[in-house]
């Protein structure tokens, strides 16, 4: 440990690496801080630290790259400053970083590096010897005489520079005082800190060890200011002008001759920020708190915590676009022609959209119901909002609200604490610059609730054509406008949305696309989209419809298109690299002799046909399909029956399992089932142990009671999901007829339905995701209550086509439909009496 003026210098050193800006002993100077490494360093040792020996750090001048830093760590220079932390202020905005003030006190250098990450730790060997210089009196040797001399024509040359300073100016009164004040010996480095000089003229001062160098690096430095105030004065002799004295450097058009007040100076840019401020066009109130905040913040010195608190505040208020708007421009003609161009189907959404934006446009007032989009994932929702965003000819920003549990989100944290910031919502406005953008608040129904407040009460603000005309944000503690903003919503399920939010949009439901859709959708956007951003060119690459049918029936399974799209992507790129691989070979072959080309020029030739995906070529690309297995494969057994499930991510079929053993008439189920499902299979098990001798069903003594005897398990796989909801009823009872007559279910039906205890057949939600489930794993026909017929003219007409449609009143004519040839005991009739597959 080294003596510093009562403080020990401790031998291990954590390093801040700076890649502007180089620390002198003696002097100050403010560090922005953002890399991993130095923030590591900050929360791990200056934030944690209670001591005053843990506020020692090492400042090590790093001249790479900051971008860089994340990586290995970089050769460090060889020598630096232990400095003293004088301040942390920590801020998010406009991205997290510290703002550390350190005081330089001695030079290091560094013996070896203990840690790298998180942060660098190194054992360090102190180079100045601050005693030295207190006792400069004593025995002065011929070597000390020559320091002596040359220490006093410093200082002479120093006060020469003062000189001609002006005495006013808060930073040459404490040149001064410094002058006068501090050691002889410790001025190289204050003075070099002080006037101004490049970095590499700091690192060289940094570099000078002995203080007889050091001063003959500094001195040419000071005469360099002299001679350039002296040049300056004389053209400022031979201009009119009353001012004589150099004052501030800002005042010069060079700022060569100036002293560095990176530290010192209090009011460096205040009159350019207020003027900013005038200029924002604010309304009075805002003005009114900036005028006050500025105030303050010209009585502040720099060095204060507040400080930069305060000037990040005026920033943001300055940039903020109270004013500024963009000129709508739309034109329903164009608007309707630019959303079918980027979007195939989703008719209805269309037209409502059309419609929303003509009455918008008619009433020239955006007063009404949020729209808000409710689908599966990747159904085009954004993008439907984008286009919105496009037709009207205003900026888009989406604001991503899931997980979003803390209401400061939207409205912005105070400004008492550290790291306050603003909210999303004056977030989005300072990105786009302008107060009437599209915001796509995207997924609401993910909004979470916590301790610290409700998100959706803060955004029920936010959307309330009443309230959000003066929407304050905790931040700004002002009001901001927001009735300008139109706003759009999406969410997968209006089930999770809170019903006060719920109520003050217009839902409109975004279905799944059938396989046919997706094919349109494929060739007409994905794929040449995916292209494009892949540099690929039609003469390239071509997909042909039958392998997107491929993609889609074996490669995902969703009801939107989304990895459909990640598919076509995987595609392009594998296709790139086959280009890309023609063409390197191409060029070698043009750097190899003459002579050997012959045969290299034919393997070399760019393809001229593109490279088609068949499906030998899809399974290399992408592997072996997923979803291979046909519904058909799984139904060979009795007992195992398809039902469809509704879910946020669209329509989804489910099998139903069971099986049945000696035992005592228990019932297992497993699959994560809640309790309404749980009820359904007693209800189930309940209804066919009432008409087990209509339906001729024996158990496993021979008995007509399914449960005699015989223990039953029921499964639903994808045992990881949990399952709740009343509408596999009837597929329960399905199953279980199949298991107890020992008669295989059709292999192309899939049903859903609430049951009764008394058999009547109930309707259900989401018929027509489900049914595009059903249709996309190839069921030929799907088993639907009879109250839900309505809801099958929703579907579109391809599927209905390719469907037999069985609306069931009761289950009676459920199992008859299951069941090749009807079930025994169900009342015979016709062949399909109740198929309405025409609709
Ligand atoms: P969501 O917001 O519903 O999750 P996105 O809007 O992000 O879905 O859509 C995913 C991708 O699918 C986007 O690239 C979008 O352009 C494309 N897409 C979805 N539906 C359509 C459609 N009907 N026509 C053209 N492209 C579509």
């Amino acid at each position: 440990m080294a003596s510093l003026g009562g403080m020990t210098m401790p031998s291990r050193l954590p390093l801040l690496l700076t890649h502007e800006g180089v620390l002198l002993p003696g002097s100050t100077v403010r560090f922005n801080v953002d890399t991993p490494r130095n923030m590591h360093m900050i929360k791990h040792r200056l934030l944690k630290g209670t001591s005053l020996k843990s506020t020692i750090i090492g400042v090590i001048p790093n001249t790479r790259d900051p971008a860089k830093d994340t990586d290995d760590l970089p050769a460090l220079h060889k020598i630096g400053t232990a400095g003293i932390t004088v301040q942390v202020v920590g801020s998010n905005w406009p991205k997290p970083h510290y703002t550390l003030l350190i005081t330089g006190l001695c030079r290091f250098s560094v013996s070896s590096l203990l840690t790298e990450r998180p942060f660098v730790l190194a054992e360090v060997e102190q180079l100045d010897k601050l005693e030295r210089y207190t006792t400069s009196a004593e025995g002065v040797t011929a070597e000390d005489g020559e320091l002596q001399e040359l220490s006093q024509k410093f200082y002479q040359t120093a006060l020469e520079l003062l000189g001609m300073l002006d005495m006013s100016v808060p930073v040459v009164a404490k040149f001064r005082r410094l002058l006068d004040s501090l050691p002889q010996e410790t001025l190289p480095d204050v003075v070099a800190s002080m006037i101004h000089t490049s970095n590499t003229e700091k690192l060289q001062v940094l570099d000078a060890v002995s203080l007889e160098e050091r001063f003959k690096k500094t001195l040419p430095m000071l005469t360099r200011q002299i001679e350039g105030l002296k040049l300056l004065q004389k053209t400022r002799r031979t201009m009119p002008g009353p001012e004589k004295k150099v004052r501030k450097g800002g005042v010069f058009p060079g700022r060569h001759f100036s002293l560095n007040e990176e530290v010192e100076d209090d009011d460096d840019d205040t009159p350019s920020l207020e003027k900013k401020v005038h200029g924002a066009n604010m309304p009075y109130a805002a003005l009114r708190v900036c005028l006050k905040e500025l105030k303050r913040l010209k009585k502040m010195p720099q060095s204060m915590p507040e400080y930069a608190l305060t000037r990040t505040y005026l920033d943001l208020m300055v940039e903020l676009p109270w004013n500024k708007s963009t000129k709508d421009c739309l034109d329903i003609r164009a608007a309707r022609i630019l959303l079918d161009n980027d979007h195939y189907a989703m008719e209805k959404l269309k037209r409502r959209v059309l419609e929303y934006l003509a009455v918008r446009q008619l009433k020239a007032s955006l007063k009404g119901p949020i729209l808000c989009f409710v689908g599966p994932p990747g159904v085009g929702k954004t993008s439907v909002g984008r286009s919105i965003a496009k037709t009207l000819g205003r900026e888009f920003h989406r604001i991503a609200l899931g997980g979003v549990c803390d209401q400061s989100d939207i409205r912005g944290h105070r400004r008492t604490y550290v790291g306050s910031m603003p909210g999303r919502i004056v977030n989005g406005l300072k990105t786009v610059g302008v107060n009437n953008p599209v915001f796509l608040l995207d997924e609401v129904d993910k909004l979470g609730k916590s301790l610290q407040g409700d998100p959706a009460a803060a955004l029920l603000e936010v959307l309330d054509p009443e309230q959000n005309h003066s929407f304050t944000d905790h931040y700004l503690n002002v009001a901001f406008d927001l009735s300008q903003v139109l706003f759009i919503a999406t969410a997968n399920t209006t089930a999770t949305i809170p019903p006060a939010l719920l109520d003050r949009m217009e839902v409109l439901q975004v279905p799944g696309y059938t396989q046919e859709e997706k094919v349109e959708i494929s060739h007409r956007h994905l794929i040449p989209n995916q292209m494009e951003q892949h540099g690929l060119s039609p003469q390239q690459l071509h997909i042909p419809p039958d392998t997107t049918k491929d993609i889609i029936n074996r490669y995902t399974r969703e009801a939107g298109v989304r990895s459909l799209e990640r598919k076509i992507g995987a595609i392009c790129r594998a296709v790139a690299v086959k280009i890309a691989e023609v063409q390197t070979d191409s060029k070698t072959e043009e750097l190899t002799p003459e002579g050997h080309t012959q045969q290299g020029a034919e393997k070399a030739a760019p393809p001229a046909m593109p490279i088609v995906i068949d499906h030998r070529a899809l399974k290399d690309i992408l592997g072996a399909p997923p979803f291979d297995m046909e519904v058909s494969e799984r139904l060979t057994l009795p007992g195992v029956a398809l039902g469809l499930a509704w879910t946020p991510l669209g329509g989804e079929i489910m099998f139903v399992e069971a099986s049945r053993m000696e035992g005592e008439g228990q019932l297992t189920l497993t699959g994560q089932l809640g309790d309404v499902m749980k009820e359904s299979a007693h209800l189930s098990i309940s209804w066919l142990r009432a008409n087990a001798k209509h339906y001729q069903l024996t158990n496993m003594v021979g008995g007509p009671d399914p449960l005699e005897g015989t223990d039953i398990h029921l499964h639903f796989p994808a045992g990881a999901v949990t399952k709740d909801g009343p509408s596999a009823g009837v597929t329960i009872v399905t199953c279980l007829a199949s298991l107890f007559s020992g008669r295989l279910v059709r292999s192309d039906v899939a049903m859903t339905g609430e049951i009764t205890l008394r058999g009547l057949v109930l309707p259900v939600g989401g018929i027509k995701d489900k049914v595009l489930a059903a249709h996309r794993a190839g069921v030929k026909r799907v088993i639907v209550p009879k109250r839900n017929e309505k809801d099958l003219e929703e579907l579109p007409a391809n599927v209905r086509d390719d469907l037999d449609f069985v609306a069931a009143a009761d289950l009676d004519q459920v199992l008859n439909a299951a069941f090749d040839g009807g079930f025994p005991g169900t009342e015979i009739l016709p062949e399909r009496p109740q198929i309405s597959s025409k609709l």
